[in-house]
């Protein structure tokens, strides 16, 4: 059996929502990757007593390993090492060199800061410097160190005691990977192989019907975790399993294959995002610009997400008034006139005027109804417009009714159009594209 292990995400601020918690969902995929099993994800306030009783529920729940996220700092209200240390069962004590190495870090401030009182900045540095008797120490990202805590007799998980910024946190927790005291502590972690297929245009209910199928044909999906999720429109089906169980995954995603060919967009983890920007990149390289309404912006931004899309992201037009998209964007005025703002043939139109603008080879336009308000029964809210076009080529025009609220609506049509970008950089111009929703032009 598989190492299992909980998170306890400390912080008032997180457990009132003021901060959303990014520390637990990464900590949980980070120990799916090294084979230990997330088992729970408890959020608590800063107070010692909650904290303790959240380390005991997990010990007594069997939990070989236990991830804290938060209170290390200098203040009185940061004491997660004071609470591991008595859940451990190990006394406290000033470790004289790490607190050498911590000044090393706080030193400086005083020279940046000369309002600082050298006094006080020494206590905190020797609180930090105050660790369980036998803890592995990892070495400040920031100015806090984090710890690894075995336990003081065999019986009960180990503790591994991270700080909470995230930037602190994640190179920490690597570091944390290294350590004996870690690896004694998920010796027992299974190997584990996974694999993510990504659909899109299918809803959800068409997978687990396939699943059935799958199943009553004889393959033994049981010995698969599989997991569905629905995402930014799209069904992603993660699936972990033993490496004895591979022929079992081979012969049950030929099948998902078979069946869902003309979906399946990604069978070897890559997003629609990084496969826009790798048919982008080329060869042959092509550059893009943007001409977007209901959007506010979001497509540009989303285009432009990933390091080194300046190579091929030209820039964008958001153009929200109708004569925005006349003098921005070059949509002529008879067309705005005729057939209103949110129309096939304004998208068609806002698309060669990115193209022209920025003089790219491919041009993108979304044009919608995002709501709430501004529909009509003809044009309802969720009414959008896409299209994409080489320069002097191809193009591909969707006109789709979208679910959902306002930010549903702006969300789900990047997606859209992500993927009809994909489809007409990878000259499939034909294929229908209906992402849970009908098409009606
Ligand atoms: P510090 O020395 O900064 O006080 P710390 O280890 O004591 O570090 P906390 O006091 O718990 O950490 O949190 C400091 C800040 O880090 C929070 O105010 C918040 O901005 C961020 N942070 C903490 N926990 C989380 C979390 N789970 N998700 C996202 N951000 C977090
Ligand atoms: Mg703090």
């Amino acid at each position: 059996m598989a190492a299992r292990a909980g998170i306890v995400v400390t912080g008032t601020e997180v457990l009132t929502g003021i901060i959303r918690d990014r520390n637990g969902p990464w900590l949980s995929e980070r120990l799916r990757e090294v084979g230990v099993d997330p088992a729970h994800i408890v959020i608590v306030g800063d107070r010692p007593e909650d904290m303790l009783a959240a380390l005991r529920f997990m010990a007594e729940e069997g939990l070989d390993l236990i991830v804290t996220s938060g209170g290390l700092g200098p203040t009185a209200d940061d004491m997660t090492a004071e609470v591991v240390a008595r859940f451990s069962g190990r006394e406290m004590v000033l470790d004289p060199e790490l607190e050498k190495r911590i000044w090393a870090i706080l030193e400086p401030l005083l020279a940046r800061w000369p309002g600082l009182d050298p006094a006080a900045l020494r206590e905190s540095n020797r609180k930090q410097a105050i660790v369980p008797v036998g803890a592995t120490v990892l070495e400040p990202v920031g100015t806090a160190p984090g710890l690894v805590v075995p336990p003081a007799s065999d019986e009960g998980p180990t503790v591994v005691v991270l700080p909470g910024p995230p930037r602190e946190l994640q190179p920490m927790w690597e570091d944390a990977l290294r350590t004996d005291a870690l690896r004694t502590a998920i010796s027992g972690a299974t190997e584990y192989r996974g694999a993510i297929l990504r659909m899109f245009g299918i809803p959800e209910s068409e997978i687990a019907a396939s699943l059935r199928a799958i199943e009553e044909d004889g393959v033994p999906i049981e010995r698969l975790e599989i997991t569905t999720c629905l995402r930014r429109g799209e069904i992603e089906l993660a699936t972990r399993w033993e490496p004895p169980d591979e022929d079992v995954y081979r012969d049950f995603e030929a099948r998902i294959r078979e069946r869902h060919a003309d979906t399946l967009f990604s069978d070897d983890g890559a997003t629609i995002d990084e496969q826009v920007a790798g048919l982008l990149a080329g060869p042959p390289a092509r550059t893009v610009a943007v001409a977007e309404s209901c959007t506010g912006g979001l497509m540009t931004a989303r285009l432009t997400e990933r390091p080194g899309s300046s190579a091929y992201v030209l820039g964008g037009v958001t153009a929200y008034s109708d004569a925005a998209k006349r003098d921005l964007a070059g949509v002529p005025w008879e067309l705005i006139e005729r057939h209103g703002a949110v129309s096939p043939e304004v998208a068609a139109a806002l698309a060669q005027g990115a193209i022209a603008r920025f003089g790219a080879d491919v041009g993108v336009a979304i044009t919608g109804i995002a709501g709430p308000g501004g529909g009509s029964q003809e044009k309802p809210v969720g009414w959008v417009c896409f299209h994409v076009a080489e320069r002097g080529g191809a193009s591909i025009a969707r006109a789709l009714q979208l679910p959902g609220g306002r930010a549903d609506v702006r969300d789900r049509s990047t997606t859209v159009t992500m993927h009809l970008l994909r489809r007409l950089l990878r000259g499939e111009y034909d294929a229908p594209v209906t992402p849970g929703a009908h098409a009606r032009a």
